[in-house]
């Protein structure tokens, strides 16, 4: 531990035991036998007797297990009274899972008391999170995905030392929160003196759980500091699935913005890799067998959902300066139209779900969504529902803003959701062109920004529209702004993992991706160049001139690849002072004609920045490879254009190597190697 580490943990330590009432390991926060089964080694002939030891030494818990495996679920012709078979029936891992469970949060169950912080609420929180992390463990093949369970589980813990040990408590803090503006960690260290992340990082460590878990629950809101870069994986995941929670309306309390989708999350864990809609499903099922252990009625998930979007609704209605809560509205239940817009963060997923759900709901004939298109200043439509609503004819229907007048002038402008008919409106355009007598139009809105349009009429039942349909479907319309929001927000977090900070141009993960989807379609090969850029004696312009001038050196780099590649191709930062280009439908003397426009362009910047660089030259070396069938994957090209700019590198730099086939030269000595040199 760095002397740093160590101030600062000491700090945090002190700040733990004034804010506590008393010294942690006198709290009677989790039995011993909790600490036990966290402890549980895997060695598989004793994991099992310890346990069904553990278990037979908490009563309530071996109740709890044998109800369980003598349920009509299992169908045993005898009854089990063994803890020993029950766990082998149900399985180690779910029996240790549930065992967990209970252990810790025993006491939730039982005192749901009233506070501002909801115990039950925020113990629904920890399961759907631990819940959600075992499954992407397993998607992403980690070797343990009871223990990333477990710090699931256990992420927030901090909370609840507070709120159960604190001279000041969790709620307590909760009705002191203003809105500042301030993020929650903030304000807690403001009220604490201490985040709920570090005094859980204080109470893992005075109960020596697991390192792991440890890092888990200290992490889950930063970048993982350097003594836990080991546990980054398991960090990422559980930070993730923290987020998606949130996102879903399941945080741990309700009264503050969900968290921020840290950047290390997206750089570690390749969230293409998850199938989100098919985990949060199988979530829902593993939080229902829960429930049914517990034999307890937890808010159901589809409410807690409501309740983020009510509160939400609520907000919007205040910024819009309107009265009518969600909660005034007609009881159309909390139908699936207001929750199915948060079960992806794909809109092309959860948009046309919801336009059905609508449907189905509301009967209307036609409806459709647009989005805006600022840059154009148009409306263009995006999904419709049915499907075949948005034909041929109407695959590009766009709606000029500057042609807008009448009332869907007034929805756009004042985001009222308006009815429009040919009596009013006898040439309104949209009724033409859609051939309806009347529609309904919704402003999609998020925090008050326009997002998009709900369109919905009933064009062929003729059924009219009354204005009660507008206050049923503003809420849903609310919905989709959110979502619509949030999956903008998921992608560009998304796109910043692909991107790399210092030159903005693609990094190493998004080039080798390029490459994998490049060499998946053999047809597309045959005209491909890949070449490495290695900029000359770097180390000395750091060493000379500074590590900001270094910096400013490879943003001159990135800007001329920049200004020097087509479209269709590809360039990317592939380590420290390296770079890489993927060159399409190319020939030998068309890669080397655009490596050349590369090395000569920098040279010659390199020369007007002679003075900033303290007489030192920026030029870099290239290598090339050509694409050859014999190439098995694009790592065989890539290490033929790494030999080929090392080449360049041997003979004197500030040169163009092309590569020699290693394949093609094994087979056939004689082939010729191209390797022209620069004339200087
Ligand atoms: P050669 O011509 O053989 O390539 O020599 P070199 O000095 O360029 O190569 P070497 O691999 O020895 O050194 C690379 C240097 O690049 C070392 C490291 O300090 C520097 N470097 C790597 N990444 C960055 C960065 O992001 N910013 C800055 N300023 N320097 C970097
Ligand atoms: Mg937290
Ligand atoms: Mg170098």
């Amino acid at each position: 531990m760095t002397d740093e580490n160590k101030d600062n943990t000491e700090l945090i330590n002190k700040a733990a035991h004034s804010i506590l009432k008393s010294e942690i390991k006198h709290l009677h926060l989790i039995s011993s036998a909790a600490i036990k089964l966290l402890q549980l080694t895997n060695d598989d002939n004793t994991r099992i007797e310890h346990l069904s030891l553990i278990i037979e030494t908490e009563p309530v818990l071996a109740i709890k297990i044998l109800k369980q495996v003598n349920s009509a679920a299992y169908a045993l012709p005898n009854k089990i009274t063994s803890i020993k078979r029950a766990v082998n029936i149900l399985g180690f891992s779910t029996v240790r899972r549930l065992a967990i469970n209970l252990l810790f949060y025993n006491k939730l169950i039982q005192q749901n008391s009233r506070q501002a912080f909801d115990l039950l609420f925020f113990w629904q929180h920890c399961l759907y999170v631990a819940s959600l992390s075992r499954r992407i463990a397993v998607v992403l093949d980690h070797p343990d995905p009871d223990l990333i369970y477990t710090g699931g589980l256990l992420h927030d813990i901090g909370k609840l030392v507070l709120e159960s040990h604190g001279r000041v408590t969790y709620s307590d803090f909760i009705c002191s929160m203003d809105k500042s503006g301030h993020s929650t960690l903030e304000e807690e260290r403001r009220f604490f003196g201490i985040t709920h992340a570090e005094m859980g990082h204080v109470f893992c460590l005075e109960w020596q759980l697991p390192a792991s878990i440890i890092a888990i629950v200290a992490q889950h809101h930063n970048q993982p500091a350097d003594s836990y870069a080991k546990y980054k994986a398991e960090i990422a995941i559980v930070s993730f699935a923290n987020y998606i929670a949130w996102i879903q309306g399941i945080g741990s309390a309700n009264y503050d913005s969900h968290p921020k989708l840290q950047h290390a999350v997206l750089e570690t864990i390749d969230i293409d890799q998850l199938n989100l809609e098919a985990l949060l499903q199988q979530v829902d099922q593993d939080m229902k067998t829960t429930q049914e252990f517990y034999n307890i009625e937890l808010p159901g998930l589809t409410t807690l959902r409501a309740t983020l979007v009510k509160a939400t609704i609520n907000l919007s209605q205040i910024g819009a300066g309107r009265h009518f809560a969600a909660s005034d509205k007609p009881d159309r239940k909390l139908s699936s139209c207001l929750t199915l817009p948060h079960h992806s963060l794909n809109p092309d997923e959860f948009i046309p779900r919801t336009l059905e759900a609508i449907q189905d709901e509301f009967s209307f004939d036609r409806s459709i969504m647009f989005a805006i298109d600022p840059k154009r200043r148009c409306l263009v439509a995006t999904y419709g529902w049915p499907e075949s609503t948005l034909t041929d004819k109407l695959q590009s229907f766009e709606i000029e803003i500057s042609e807008i007048s009448g009332l869907l002038l007034t929805c756009l402008r004042e985001k009222e959701p308006v009815i429009i008919n040919d009596k009013i409106e006898r040439d309104n355009p949209i009724i033409k062109r859609l051939k309806t007598t009347e529609f309904l139009a919704t402003p999609v809105l998020h925090h008050n920004r326009l997002m998009g349009v709900f369109y919905a009429d009933n064009s062929r039942s003729k059924k009219p529209m009354g204005a009660q349909l507008l206050l049923e479907i503003m809420p849903i319309a609310y919905e989709l702004g959110i979502a619509i929001s949030n999956a903008k927000k998921y992608e560009q977090q998304k796109k910043h993992a692909q991107i790399d900070h210092l030159t903005q141009l693609f990094n190493k993960r998004m080039i080798n991706t390029f490459l994998t989807e490049i060499f998946q379609n053999k047809s597309k090969l045959a005209n491909i160049a890949i070449g490495f850029i290695d900029i000359d004696k770097f180390k000395q312009l750091n060493d000379t001139c500074g590590h900001q001038a270094g910096d400013n050196a490879l943003k001159i780099v990135a800007d001329i690849l920049r200004s020097l590649t087509r479209p269709g191709d590809c360039i990317g930062r592939y380590g420290g002072e390296e770079f890489l280009f993927v060159l399409r439908n190319t020939d030998e003397k068309g890669a080397y004609g655009y490596a050349e426009r590369i090395r000569s362009q920098i040279e010659r910047r390199g020369k007007m920045m002679s003075k900033r660089f303290h007489g030192h030259q920026l030029t870099v070396s290239i290598g090339i490879s050509m694409y050859n069938p014999h190439y098995n994957d694009y790592s065989d090209m890539l290490e033929a254009a790494d030999q080929a700019m090392y080449r360049a590198k041997n003979e004197g730099r500030n040169r163009i190597v092309m590569g020699t086939d290693v394949i093609r030269q094994e087979n056939s000595p004689n082939a010729v190697c191209l390797i022209p040199t620069v004339s200087d």
